[in-house]
């Protein structure tokens, strides 16, 4: 069902209802396009899925249109990403050439003749060369570009050259270097979504039997995309050491973005790892009320990720009072606070992680009490609302 703002109501306070209507007043008759490189998978088609409808309901025109590329195209781009974060790349002219050709191919397929251009991340960046460009282009980050891999981000800085804003999820994850300047945009859930909205205690009950979980014992769940950075194989490892000394049971729930062609391999890799093991259940591609369910049921959520960006897994837990224990990498230290709402450690840290879900686990008030700070701090930061009104305030001093 597609939602209004008004929908927010009692969630957030009437004035801020108010005050997003009036901004989206300034931008009537404006038209906004949003462009990224996956329909669903990940944390930027998730937020898209909300604030593009949200944005239309409040009277401004926003489309989103999605970079259709090959399977080699989304390798090289996956190379690309995690050159970002740090691996290494050997940087050849056939990658460069396939990344420049889809872009271009793209580009002559589509028309833009919007009046602001939102580019998410690195698989679409190149297109603004390929359009006589009569308005402003903002690229949207969600990687952490403080210390990529510096020959790949030499070339395309090329790119980010032209555009007139970069926009970054947090202040640490800006790229230095690049002339010009930058703004912080915070991403954010949708308390309304399937993924986020209040279940019965009746319906969670359902999915965890449906999941095969035993609704009686501990519950440890993470879920993320099957993807080297979420490290699910290092979770294995932290769980095992839980069960040693305590009974519980652990969930992996994961899928596979468009536009990431290492999640098949992951998963194989993963199913092969759990083999034969006890109480470690994988699902593929559950469906939203499952993972919500889930979320909701678990006893503690863990993050194992190795490199992360924002960590909208991580957002959604917390908003459901379940404490994280999560790595202390990329946006989960502005989320989770350590002590507070769950624990912070070192990904590598596996005895650590293992301790810190144990005292959770262990101690039902604990978890009472740093679950209600959870939700107080998701309230606080990081629902859709803040995040549509940072948009519209951006637009706004764009275009006018
Ligand atoms: N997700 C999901 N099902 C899965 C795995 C992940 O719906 O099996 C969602 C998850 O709930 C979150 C998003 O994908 O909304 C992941 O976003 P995050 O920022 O944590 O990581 P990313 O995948 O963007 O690196």
């Amino acid at each position: 069902m597609v939602r209004r703002l008004t929908d927010y109501r009692g969630i957030v306070d009437d004035a801020v209802i108010a005050e997003i209507y009036r901004k989206g007043r300034k931008l009537y008759k404006k038209h906004i396009l949003h462009i990224n490189s996956t329909p669903y998978g990940g944390g930027v088609a998730e937020i898209l899925r909300s604030l593009i409808p949200l944005m239309n309901d409040i009277g401004v025109r926003v489309g989103w249109r999605i970079l259709v590329g090959s399977p080699d195209f989304f390798r090289v781009t996956k190379k690309f990403h995690n050159a970002l974060q740090g691996d290494q790349i050997s940087l050849t002219r056939k990658k460069i050439r396939i990344y420049e050709e889809t872009n271009e191919t793209f580009a002559k397929l589509t028309h833009i003749d919007h009046d602001l251009v939102i580019v998410h991340d690195p698989q679409p960046l190149p297109l603004i060369t390929f359009y006589r460009k009569r308005q402003p282009w903002v690229w949207r980050c969600h990687i952490d570009l403080s210390r990529p891999n510096r020959k790949l981000w030499n070339y395309l800085k090329g790119y980010v050259l032209r555009y007139d804003l970069v926009v970054y999820q947090m202040e640490q994850f800006a790229a230095r270097g690049v002339p010009g300047e930058y703004r912080i945009i915070q991403p954010s859930i949708d308390p309304l979504s399937l993924k986020n909205m209040p279940l019965s205690r009746t319906t969670i009950r359902k999915y965890v039997m449906k999941a095969g979980l035993d609704p009686k014992r501990p519950i440890i769940a993470q879920i993320s995309r099957f993807d080297k950075w979420k490290d699910q194989i290092g979770v294995v490892d932290v769980f095992e050491r839980v069960r040693r000394e305590v009974d519980c049971q652990l969930v992996l729930v994961g899928d596979m973005a468009l536009d990431d062609p290492e999640g098949q391999e992951m998963y194989e890799k993963l199913m092969a790892a759990v083999k034969n093991k006890r109480d470690i259940h994988v699902i593929l591609g559950a469906h939203d009320v499952m993972v919500n369910a889930i979320q909701r049921a678990a006893d503690v959520v863990v993050q194992k990720s190795l490199r992360e960006g924002f960590g909208l897994s991580v957002t959604e837990a917390l908003w459901k009072g379940t404490p994280v224990v999560a790595s202390n990498v990329g946006g989960i230290p502005a989320q989770v606070k350590d002590g507070e709402n769950g624990f912070l450690v070192d990904p590598y840290d596996h005895s650590t992680m293992a301790e810190r879900v144990m005292d959770i686990i262990g101690d039902r008030t604990l978890r009472e009490k740093m679950g209600e700070k959870a939700i107080q701090h998701v309230k606080e930061n990081f629902l859709i609302t803040r995040h549509l009104e940072n948009w519209l305030d951006l637009a706004i001093e764009l275009l006018s």
